[in-house]
């Protein structure tokens, strides 16, 4: 199916039959031929997500780089093997927890999304949660904080919980770029064993 516009894309994702005859398969085929924003276009893959279809643990990022738009996978740079540390310090692992973005094309340059791409994007990742329907999601960083819960400043509220459900917390590329947040990541991620053990 393909959307001539984003109102159409949200009318149609958030009508309740879509989402029923849907599957995380079938959403990532969606996701993988967007052209929905003009990120599309220098992608080489987009990045629809990856992790157990059931996971009770969902972790949203920003947006794809250079090895992730390579291969498909997200999380899989340097970032990401510093996120796969700080799960396994917090008592996690990576193959327990379901890995996604805001946004899933590379934005050139690394830029941050603009407001139109988050726009275009973000009914994707509605309904990926609406379909995997985890116990709590980890936002990390502004942009995945900002989408989901219309609010900023990870500093102050990095380590938080809102609505019982979000934790918010650093993007592992920031705590790539400054290691003294490494202690805090490990920290904030750890309090996703909360929810598992309710
Ligand atoms: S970033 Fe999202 S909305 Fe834009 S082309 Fe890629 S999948 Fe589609």
């Amino acid at each position: 199916m393909k959307f001539s516009s984003y109102e159409e894309s949200v009318n149609v994702f958030f009508s309740k039959g879509f989402i029923i005859n849907m599957n995380l398969e079938v959403l990532d085929l969606e996701i993988r031929s967007c052209t929905l924003c003009d990120l599309y276009r220098d992608r080489i893959l987009a990045v629809p997500g990856e992790g157990p279809s059931h996971a009770e643990i969902m972790l949203i990022g920003e947006a794809p780089g250079d090895e992730e738009d390579r291969t498909g996978r997200p999380f899989i740079g340097r970032a990401g093997k510093l996120l796969n540390l700080a799960l396994s310090r917090a008592g996690l692992s990576r193959e327990e927890v379901y890995i996604t973005s805001v946004i899933k094309c590379r934005p050139p340059k690394n830029r941050k999304p603009n407001a139109r791409e988050v726009r275009c994007c973000l009914p994707y990742l509605w309904s990926q949660m609406e379909l995997i329907n985890p116990r709590t999601v980890c936002l990390m960083g502004n942009v995945a904080i900002h989408a989901v819960l219309d609010m900023q400043g990870v500093i102050e509220l990095h380590g938080k919980i809102f609505q019982n459900r979000y934790l918010t917390t650093f993007h592992p590329a920031a705590v790539l770029r400054n290691r003294n947040l490494m202690e805090a990541f490990v920290s904030d991620l750890g309090r996703l064993r909360e929810f598992k053990e309710r």
